[in-house]
This record gives structure tokens, C-alpha cells and sequence, in this order.
């Protein structure tokens, strides 16, 4: 293909893009297709010859989209969203076009310099303290992975990544007992092994981690011999919103000299608005915290923005040439591929330029006012339908449920079932979770085009498939 023919594709592809945004709610949130039907409706062998655009685009159509689950459906209420707002989609257009790889200042000092001052736009939106520097990494996943790299170089005073960690004596790294998996794939990952992330006991009204048992347990570790060397706090969990009192938490790590890491990849977004803030007291206090403008915040995947406190306890575990370090920031100079896992790096700055310019903080804070008010009046509705328990309250806008009639078998099967039933449906989608082995049916309200009467027409659904059910 030439660039020549680019324009008419562009052209047809960004009116398809507009018309399948504007009409996506007509759809079934859920793919319908059976494991195998794609990947069978494709051809097993590569094409000798090149083929036309006219016939790709329409196997696009025909073969791909009835493979698609539609997460910028206006009802999508599984997981976390992950929105594409339509000016984050223009910004990615274009740096998909230019491409250029921004791991160093000088490979594209845009990309460089943008990122340092929407990380700031960022850090002043959540009002975190001036001293806080932001990266943008791929994912939460990955800002985890850095964080526990650090903490595992600082507990050994710099040598890990020189030595390794045999002879060492066992690093141990705390947290709650609902953290997201990355934070165990970090610990494999650093060597650190799963032995020794310790899982603390969580109590009270948002499931989160009890201060006293985490200094139990670091006490016990020192005396049986072990190195603590940092917590990852939780604030908003995957599973049902948990999140740890992070201020008592910050007391016990600095009472032992602990490096501590905030995952709110989620709810970091809602704290653009001060009136949730009062869900993480003393943040300002930690050494990393990560939140994902990829989920809430309308900036397409991916961008994770990840706040440090001081950079050079990262940069010092990450960069690959020593000498870096002397220079860091001090001539204006930042190479973020010094502070990331990966060499490589996407112009992702530029997204969020666009995302929020176009809407601005008080743009995007009505979008979290909304999804949680929506969220909580559907929880409250919910709450008073037949066999409905609500199982957690809200955290923003995420609460867990169960249907329970009376005379019920087995919960954990109806609700299976229920679930199931739901997303076949298609007219919205939920997914499930665990809460004290229970088995529960989550919602959270966090699309960019959703409304209240889409939040609310999850109450009629779950309440018409439940009836049927029993
Ligand atoms: C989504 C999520 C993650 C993982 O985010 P990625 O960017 O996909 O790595 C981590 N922690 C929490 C609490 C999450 O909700």
C-alpha cells in the first residue's frame, strides 16, 4: 500500500469508528462466538501475494467484529473500563503516525517534555506534593514491577542487580490479602518469591489491611531473622473496591524504614474530585503510588502514570548506565526509559494532552461524579429487590451483590448461573468475584458515554433474569 491511498482509508476508517461509537450500544456488550469460530474464519496459512484493503477491511467486518466483546459499550459493567474517549483516539492516531520510539530526550524531546508536564498536570489534579515526578509506564503491572525492583534494591543497599539475590537472606514484602495478581507476578518476577509476600489480614468497612497485624508481622520477620523490605498498599481493590487505611499503613512502614507503593489503578482517577481524597489520608507520605488514566479517565490504553518521590531511588535500580545518574533532570534532560522496565516507549503523553484539554479536570471530575452517584442509586434500588444481599457496599462506584432467595441450594451456582445468564443477554455485562469464598456478582459504573438510564437498566435486567431463574 502506498501512502497515497492513506487518506481514503483513514477517511473511511475514522467515519466507521464515529458510526460504530454512536451505534455500539445497540450491540450485545459480550462476544457470542464459540472457542475456535475466529481463529477457524482465518486462514492458516500466510498469502503468498499482497491482498487488497477492500478485502481485509471487509474480512475486518465479517470475521473480527462477531469476535469483539464491546468495552466502550455504554453497558459495560465487568471489570474496570478501559475508555477510549474520541479525542484520546485522534491524539493515538497521531502518535501512531509519527512513531517515534521516546526512550530518550534526545529521540523525540516532545515526547520527553510532555510527559513531565502532563505528569504534572496529573500530580496537580490529584494535589499530590510538588516534589512528586511522574513516568507514564505501560501498566499498572509494570509500575508495580519497578516499585518492588527498588524495594528489593534498596533493602539490599544497591547490590541486587549486581549479585543476585543467593546468600541473601529472604526479602519480605507486605500486603493485604486483596491485591491485584501483579503485585504477586512483581514478587516472582524480582526473586523475591511468593513465600515471601506476606498476606496481611484486612478488617473493617473498606477490607483493609489492619496496621497492628502488619507490624506483627514485620516484627515477627525481624526476629525470625528475614529482611522486610516494603508494602504495597491497596487502594481501590479489582475485586470488590478494598482499600487499606493508608496513613496508619504509612505509619508502621516508616516506623521500620519500609518503601512503600500505592496501587489505586483504578480509583486513582475518581481522586481528581477532593471529595474522595478522604479515602487515601496521608498519601503524601508514600514513595510510588500508580493510578491507570487507561481505565477511568478516558485516556486509551495504555497509560499508567506512575508518581515517585524520589526518582532517584528508581532510577538507581532501573538505569542501565551509571553515569546517567550524575546528570538526571539536572540539565532538563530526562531519559524515561532510565525509570521503566522496557528500553522502548510510545508517545503516550500525547493522549493525555488531548483528553484533557478537551474535557478539563472539571469535565472529567462530572464523569466520576456521575458514574459513582449513578452506581450507589442503583445499589441502593438493588437493595430492596427480592433475594437481592448486597454483599459490599460501594467504593466509588463499584459494590458486589448476591441473589439469595429463600430456599436456595447452592449460592454459588445461582449466581453463577445468574451471572451467566446476564452477560448471554447481552444488554449489559458484569463479572464475578470471591468475597469471603463466597461467590458474588460485582458492578461498577465507569464508561464515558454511559448514562443513568444505562446504569439503571442494569437493575431491570438483573432483577427480570433473577426472577426467571428461580
Ligand atoms: C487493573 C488493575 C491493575 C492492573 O493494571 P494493568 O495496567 O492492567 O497492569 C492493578 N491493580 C488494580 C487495583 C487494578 O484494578
Amino acid at each position: 500500500m502506498k501512502w497515497d491511498q492513506f487518506s481514503e482509508w483513514g477517511r473511511r476508517i475514522s467515519d466507521w469508528a464515529q458510526d460504530y461509537h454512536q451505534t455500539v450500544g445497540d450491540r450485545p456488550v459480550r462476544a457470542r462466538t464459540k472457542p475456535g469460530e475466529i481463529l477457524n474464519a482465518l486462514p492458516a496459512t500466510p498469502p503468498e501475494t499482497g491482498e487488497a484493503m477492500e478485502d481485509i477491511f471487509a474480512d475486518f467486518e465479517n470475521k473480527v467484529m462477531p469476535g469483539i466483546t464491546h468495552w466502550q459499550h455504554p453497558r459495560f459493567f465487568a471489570y474496570f473500563n478501559s475508555n477510549a474517549s474520541a479525542p484520546s483516539v485522534l491524539a493515538e492516531f497521531l502518535a501512531m503516525a509519527l512513531a517515534p520510539q521516546c526512550m530518550l530526550w534526545q529521540t523525540s524531546p516532545a515526547a520527553t517534555e510532555m510527559e513531565t508536564r502532563m505528569m504534572d498536570w496529573l500530580r496537580q489534579a490529584l494535589d499530590l506534593p510538588a516534589e512528586y515526578q511522574g513516568v507514564i509506564q505501560d501498566s499498572a503491572s509494570s509500575a508495580t514491577l519497578a516499585a518492588v525492583l527498588t524495594m528489593r534494591e534498596k533493602a539490599l543497599n544497591w547490590q541486587g542487580n549486581q549479585q543476585g539475590l543467593p546468600g541473601q537472606k529472604p526479602l519480605r514484602i507486605y500486603c493485604s490479602s486483596e491485591v491485584h495478581t501483579s503485585v504477586d507476578r512483581a514478587i516472582w518476577v524480582a526473586g523475591i518469591g511468593q513465600d515471601n509476600l506476606v498476606r496481611v489480614p484486612i478488617k473493617g468497612d473498606w477490607r483493609g489491611m489492619a496496621p497492628e497485624a502488619l507490624e506483627a508481622a514485620i516484627e515477627a520477620d525481624i526476629a525470625a531473622g528475614l529482611t522486610p523490605a516494603g508494602v504495597v498498599l491497596c487502594v481501590g481493590s479489582t475485586g470488590t473496591g478494598s482499600t487499606d487505611p493508608v496513613d496508619k499503613v504509612l505509619d508502621v512502614a516508616e516506623k521500620y524504614g519500609l518503601y512503600t507503593h500505592v496501587d489505586a489503578a483504578w480509583s486513582g482517577s475518581a481522586m481528581i474530585c477532593p471529595e474522595f481524597r478522604h479515602y487515601w489520608p496521608g498519601v503524601e507520605r508514600a514513595d510510588s503510588i500508580v493510578f491507570n488514566p487507561h481505565k477511568w479517565l478516558g485516556v486509551q490504553f495504555d497509560c499508567s502514570a506512575h508518581f515517585l518521590k524520589n526518582p532517584d531511588d528508581l532510577v538507581r535500580t532501573l538505569a542501565i548506565s551509571p553515569e546517567y545518574l550524575k546528570t538526571h533532570g539536572h540539565d532538563g534532560i530526562i531519559n524515561y526509559s532510565e525509570w521503566s522496565v522496557p528500553l522502548g516507549r510510545r508517545f503516550r503523553a500525547l493522549k493525555l494532552w488531548f483528553v484533557i484539554r478537551t474535557y478539563g479536570l472539571e469535565g472529567l471530575r462530572t464523569r466520576m461524579r456521575n458514574h459513582i452517584k449513578w452506581s450507589n442509586e442503583l445499589c441502593e434500588k438493588l437493595s430492596a429487590a427480592p433475594g437481592i444481599e448486597i454483599v459490599t457496599q460501594p467504593m466509588w462506584s463499584l459494590f458486589s451483590f448476591r441473589y439469595a432467595p429463600e430456599g436456595a441450594a447452592d449460592l454459588d451456582d445461582l449466581n453463577l448461573a445468574l451471572v451467566n445468564a446476564i452477560n448471554d443477554d447481552g444488554r449489559i455485562y458484569l463479572t464475578q468475584t470471591r468475597v469471603d469464598g463466597d461467590l458474588v456478582i460485582r458492578f461498577q459504573a465507569g464508561q464515558f458515554e454511559t448514562t443513568e438510564d444505562d446504569v439503571m437498566m442494569a437493575y431491570d435486567v438483573i432483577t427480570e433474569i433473577a426472577k426467571g431463574l428461580s
